[in-house]
């Protein structure tokens, strides 16, 4: 079987482009970004869009899973120098050696760990690394558990030992997605046994019991971050204007306001105030800002 692209058009990931028509690799499998010795040695592909008269063209394109699977890590990374969020996919064994995709630098994210995903599922839009790069899909494939417990790894500066890691680690995405590969068995889920294949009307094999959560969208300049749904309680940070923030449960009313409890991210388990009741005033929306 083949794994997909994980961006481009429904059409061009199912008819198996790699890179889809118009996606270019800027960095490349292996590059060292020569003489920057401190870069590093390149783990994937920079997965970049670039149309005539649209430099980020790839700006909020969807991100898809490659393959089935489950995600076994999906949120920001705690430093802000480096990657922005970082999803990672346990995809079971594949050409009898583990298998995990990363996609890196997103600008949110739509699973959470231990989410079962299947092949084409969105799981994210490119990003920018939180401002720190250009809009671009950072992505890796992984023949081995690193990522399991290391979902930043990134073997530095650029040496002949880090290369042989790399090499050791990791594989060119682009000619490993071009090739047809056999897959053993797909990652246990906890409390259930393997996934079996297409499981979609099988009610004896597990199902995704945490629904992809939808992205909000900061509407106010600023929004204060609490620990608690009240303004009197502890404050955490804030969001300015088009951040964007995943709410697991939204209701609680205080004060007023209607809150919502954030799920990810540096505000993991803090409040925010999604609008006023009374006069309808909105922090938060579902959709964009218009600028
Ligand atoms: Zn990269």
């Amino acid at each position: 079987m083949f794994f997909r692209s994980p961006v481009g058009t429904e059409e061009e990931r199912n008819s198996g482009q790699i890179w889809p028509s118009k996606w270019t690799d800027a960095t490349g499998f292996l590059n060292s970004k020569a003489p920057n010795y401190g870069y590093g040695i390149h783990t994937g592909a920079d997965l970049n869009l670039n149309l005539p008269g649209n430099w980020d063209a790839d700006k909020l394109a969807p991100v898809y899973s490659i393959g089935d699977g489950v995600v076994t890590y999906a949120q920001l990374w705690p430093n802000r120098n480096y990657w922005g969020n970082i999803i990672v996919i346990e995809h079971g064994i594949v050409d009898g050696k583990p298998l995990f995709s990363r996609y890196a630098h997103v600008a949110n994210i739509r699973v959470r760990p231990g989410d079962v995903v299947k092949t084409g599922q969105q799981i994210s839009q490119v990003g920018n690394g939180e401002g720190l790069f250009s809009y671009h899909l950072h992505f890796d494939i992984s023949i081995t558990t690193i990522l399991r417990n290391q979902p930043q790894n990134w073997p530095a500066p650029s040496s002949n030992r880090n290369k042989a890691l790399v090499k050791e680690h990791y594989v060119d995405p682009e000619q490993w997605l071009r090739s047809p590969h056999v897959v053993n068995s797909l990652p246990d889920v906890i409390g259930e046994g393997s996934l079996s294949g297409d499981s979609s009307d099988d009610k004896s094999t597990p199902v995704n019991t945490t629904p992809s959560l939808p992205t909000w969208h900061v509407l106010a300049a600023e929004v204060t971050i609490y620990q608690k749904p009240r303004t009197s309680s502890e404050k955490s940070g804030t969001l300015g204007r088009g951040k964007q923030v995943f709410i697991g449960a939204e209701g609680v009313r205080n004060e007023n306001m209607q809150w919502g409890r954030i799920v990810g991210g540096t505000f993991d388990g803090d409040w925010v105030a999604i609008r006023k009741e009374e006069p309808r005033e909105s922090y938060l929306s579902t959709n964009p800002p218009q600028d």
